[in-house]
């Protein structure tokens, strides 16, 4: 007496293909419908209309008032994209002050994001809150050097967003 045989696996050769090629499933295909071609052009304009994801870091802000031009930020920048004009004055004694003194007066305060790697460092060492995270995204430049955003700019988004 034999024993019975066993059913053949599907993936086995040998076993039925579908008859019309075009049937046949596309292993390349995609299995969710997101990723279907055009799906990421809808999801991405999907996406602008709702703005940044939550917790996204966004843009960095300055507030042009609480600069003093110390230029902590752009020496600990790891990537030298920070750039700051300023110049000095000298004031004259008042009720607090006995003597005369020198004050960094900001002249302009830039920021190259076509460098910048968004690691935030600028903003941890400002001892001033002179820098935040402002929740702006939407800032293409059709070349790269239109990537640096200077004073204006970057007060703009403070006060949008402070
Ligand atoms: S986020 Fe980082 S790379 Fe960008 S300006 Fe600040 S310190 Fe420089
Ligand atoms: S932003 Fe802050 S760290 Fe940078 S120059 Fe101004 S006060 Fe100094």
């Amino acid at each position: 007496m034999s024993a019975p045989t066993p059913p053949v696996p599907a993936e086995a050769p040998g076993a039925a293909a579908p008859s019309d090629p075009v049937e046949a499933p596309d292993p390349a295909a995609p299995s969710d419908p997101a990723e279907a071609p055009g799906a990421s052009v809808a999801a991405a304009s999907g996406e602008r209309a709702a703005g940044p994801p939550a917790r996204s870091r966004g843009v960095i802000a300055l507030v042009p008032e609480a600069c003093t031009s110390c230029m902590l930020c752009a020496r600990e920048c790891p990537d030298w994209c920070i750039h700051i004009e300023a110049h000095q004055v000298t004031l004259p004694p008042d009720e607090t002050h006995r003597r005369p003194r020198t004050e960094n007066v900001l002249d302009r305060f830039a920021i190259d994001f076509s460098l910048c790697l968004y690691c935030g460092i600028c903003i941890e060492v400002c001892p001033f809150d002179a820098l935040h995270w402002a929740p702006a995204y939407d800032y293409p430049a059709a070349a790269l050097t239109d990537l640096t955003h200077a004073t204006d700019r970057l007060a703009t988004w403070s006060r949008d967003h402070r």
